[in-house]
This record gives C-alpha cells, structure tokens and sequence, in this order.
C-alpha cells in the first residue's frame, strides 16, 4: 500500500497497514495529521484480531472500493496491485483470505494460485472478467474456494466471502450458546445475529462475552474495571468503557438507541437482560 494515493483514501486504508521505519521517515505532514486522528478513533480496537483478506486486483478504483467495504464489514484488508507486491504480503501477513484478480500487470492470478497452493490451503476467491467456463473451471481445479465474475454485485462478494470463511469455521464450531437470535461460538469467537456473523473488535468481544458469562446480572463499572480489563493488563479510561459498550450495542442490537439486550442501570453499570443457554 502506497502513502501516495491522498489524504482521504489513506484514513480508509490503515487498517491494512504495516507501518515500516521506511514508511514513517516517508511521512509527511498531512499524513501524519490522518495518522493521528486514526489513532484515536480506533484506540482500544485490535484490527489484527479480524479476518485478514489479502485483495489482488489491479483496477485501482475497484480495488480502492472492495477494500472499503470490506473494512466496513470489519475486515482487515491488505491490498495489492501487483502479484510482486501480493507475495511480500502474504509472505510476510497472516491471511484467512486472498480475493484474486487474473489479469495482473505482472503476472495471472491462476498461477499465483498454483503456487499459494503448493504452500497453503488460505481460501481464494477469483474475482476476474474471465468468464469462460474453461477459466472458471481452472480456477476451481487450482483450489479457488469461489470463483467471482465481473461486472459483480459488491452485496454479493461479501456474501460470499462470508459464506467461505463460515464454511471453513463450520468443523470447529461445536460448543455454542443461544440467546434470542444471537448465537456465540466460543472456542471460534463467533457471535451471530439473525445467522449473520457479527464482526466483533478484540475489546468488544471481550465485553460481550463478559456479558454473557453474567447474564442477567447487574455489572458494575468497578467490575468491568477490576475483572475485566485488569485481567491482562488493558489500560482503560473511565470515558472507554460507554464507547465500547455503545460499539457492541449498534453491532448487536435492532435498535441501539433503545437497546434490548445491553441495558444501562443507571449510576451502577449494565446488565445483559436475556438469558443464554448452551446448546
Ligand atoms: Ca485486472
């Protein structure tokens, strides 16, 4: 990823970033000021606790815009233009996920995939104007776990890029708890609603699962301080804990102005209201 592509498109980017003493002595001003807020914004957030998808795809725009929405799901996006640049990624990144361009200014996708596969079984998506069956039935036989043609529907990579990755977790998921309709793995940190992953930060899922482990109990904010954070050393701000438990709220809740399940108990702290069950 380049420093180069504008102030804006750099605040949507970082999540990807593995910031190198090169890139830091390359920063200028305005970058740095991006930085900064980023910084803010996402502190107490841990990006590389997420899915990481490694995007391959040389038509700068759509690669600018797949890696958006991607990120908007909660997905960490590391994005290359170049199959060059794709190979320092991954062999340097750890990657759930490759979504793969065949057309590439210095190479094709398919043999990328051939020799990702001599080494790994990370799933692949093909996303290409390759529409023959010939090509697709390549990338198939190449190991690709699904196979895109373009013009797409953006709804539909990221649905299928869910489905693959759910896919792949289905073998590990046994244990799971139900409350209403959200459903939580936890050996996987999974947590569904509606049968839709929900894409929890590192902070959320620990105060989420908090929750749950204490259903229907009233948790103090001395509580939350003491057992919670204090548990592996996490420094928390008193101001943290509302923004956070706001965060799982809107992932978590139909209305969370008029929240369901996180309730707050007024100069006291929260309680989860719904009873979970394992099943
Ligand atoms: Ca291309």
């Amino acid at each position: 990823m380049s420093w180069g592509r504008g102030c804006c498109q750099l605040s949507f980017s970082f999540p990807a970033l593995k910031i190198t003493q090169e890139d830091v002595t390359n920063i200028n001003t305005e970058q740095l000021f991006v930085l900064f807020f980023y910084c803010i914004i996402e502190k107490g957030d841990d990006m590389n606790n997420l899915t990481s998808i490694l995007l391959i795809e040389d038509d700068e725009s759509l690669n600018r815009g797949i890696s958006f929405k991607l990120e908007r799901e909660g997905f960490n996006v590391l994005s290359a233009t170049y199959l060059k640049e794709a190979w320092e990624i991954f062999n340097k990144q750890d990657i759930d996920l490759i979504i793969l361009d065949v057309g590439l200014p210095d190479g094709d996708g398919f043999e990328f995939c051939r020799e990702i596969r001599k080494k790994s079984g990370v799933l692949i998506i093909f996303l290409t104007a390759c529409v023959q069956e010939v090509d697709i039935v390549t990338g198939y036989d190449l190991g690709a776990d699904d196979y895109i043609t373009k013009p797409f529907s953006l709804m539909v990579l990221i649905s299928k890029v869910k489905a693959v990755l759910r896919r792949k977790n289905n073998n590990s998921e046994t244990e799971m708890f139900q409350c209403n309709d959200i459903i939580y793995y936890p050996k996987t940190m999974k947590v569904y609603k509606n049968g839709k992953e929900m894409f929890l930060s590192k902070t959320e899922f620990k105060l989420f699962k908090y929750f749950i482990d204490n259903c229907q109990q009233v948790i103090t904010k001395e509580q939350f301080f003491n057992e919670l954070w204090d548990m592996e050393g996490d420094f928390l701000e008193e101001s943290t804990l509302p923004v956070n438990v706001r965060r799982l709220r809107e992932k978590i809740e139909d209305d969370p102005s008029n929240p369901k399940y996180i309730k707050t108990v007024r100069g006291i702290g929260y309680i989860w209201t719904e009873g979970c069950f394992k099943k």
